[in-house]
């Protein structure tokens, strides 16, 4: 049995030889075959240098380079085209997931039999409050877009058996949020429970824009509801209306005019910022089609330390 381990690496040079002194004798301590995917996600730092000196001595390292930052989803789905083990497991470099966790995970995926197993943060005190806030608001939202299949706090440090990984490989929408289509799938699953460390060195990868970025993404890759949200407002906005004109031709009846200028600009701009609310909306579907649509590839592979194959020729 092969066990891959896939970690996204983008400018973690500081966290890097932390990791690496935590994660190999979690993974020696496992008695089974295992592979760690190091995928550098276009780092400009000296993550990928210090990577392969490491490498040096711990062969089932490996390293796996592209050609620029594509962000921590692509990132993880270059690491999971890359890996051929029978479970792969996805963590962090910043040690936020504790790699002695795995263990845990791969002795309930055998004992119950299940295909993924949700390290579930049950413990964020180590976050800010600021993103314990938002990620609540994130995962309550989504909760209700993707179903209650969702576990709560299940971020993207996972085991999954090499049936989700081929379903993984095979999907054909840009961005992918794995954390939210890995339980849409429908597979059977634990969860082992964590608590979410600090971050061991370095700042985060993720400032707001991204976080925004990634809501986008959930949002329209899992439900058209925002799309019906329009037309409800458009009704909404109508049947003021309506009760409006109702309201003036009763004044004017009784021989009065309702007065101002006041109502006739709030009602033009409430009916402005609806519409362009949902044309941004419509624009977010809209620009997914489009991105599928180019079918670009969604990474590219600089070198990988397991072929020594040019690299133009590893487009995924
Ligand atoms: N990451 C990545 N590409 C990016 C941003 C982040 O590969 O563009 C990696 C990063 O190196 C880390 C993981 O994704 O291993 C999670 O990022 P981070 O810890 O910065 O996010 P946070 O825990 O603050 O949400
Ligand atoms: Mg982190």
């Amino acid at each position: 049995m092969l066990l891959s381990v896939v970690t996204p690496m983008y400018n973690e040079r500081e966290a890097v030889d932390q990791f690496v002194a935590r994660l190999r004798p979690a993974l020696d301590g496992l008695g089974a075959e295992y592979e760690v995917v190091a995928v550098d996600d276009g780092s400009t730092d000296a993550t990928v240098s210090r990577l392969l000196q490491l490498r040096a001595d711990w062969p089932q390292l490996r390293v796996v380079s592209l050609r620029r930052n594509v962000g921590h989803q692509t990132a993880l789905r270059a690491g999971f085209q890359a890996v051929r083990g029978e479970y792969v497991v996805s963590i962090d470099a910043d040690l936020q997931d504790p790699p002695e966790v795995i263990g845990e995970m791969l002795a309930l995926a055998r004992r119950d039999q299940v295909d993924v197993v949700y390290g579930v943060r049950s413990d964020r005190s180590t976050d800010s409050a600021f993103k314990r806030n938002s990620a609540g608001l994130y995962y309550w939202t989504m909760r209700r877009l993707v179903g209650s299949s969702l576990s709560d706090q299940a971020g993207d440090f996972r085991l999954m058996s090499r049936a989700v990984v081929t379903v993984l490989n095979s999907l054909q929408e840009p961005r992918p949020v794995y954390r939210l289509v890995v339980p849409s799938l429908g597979f059977s699953s634990g969860e082992v429970r964590y608590a979410r460390q600090e971050r061991v060195a370095g700042r985060t990868k993720y400032p707001l824009s991204r976080m925004v970025r990634l809501t986008f993404d959930s949002v329209t890759g899992f439900s058209a509801a925002p799309l019906r949200l329009a037309t409800w407002l458009g009704l909404f906005s109508f049947l003021l209306c309506v009760a409006l004109i109702v309201t003036a031709l009763v004044a004017w009846g009784s021989g009065g005019v309702v007065p101002g200028w006041t109502s006739l600009y709030i009602a033009v701009l409430l009916l402005g910022g609806i519409q362009l609310i949902c044309l941004g909306l419509l624009g977010e579907y809209v620009g997914r089609i489009y991105m599928a649509s180019q079918q670009r590839p969604p990474y590219l592979i600089a070198h990988d330390t397991a072929s020594p194959a040019p690299a133009e020729t590893s487009v995924p």
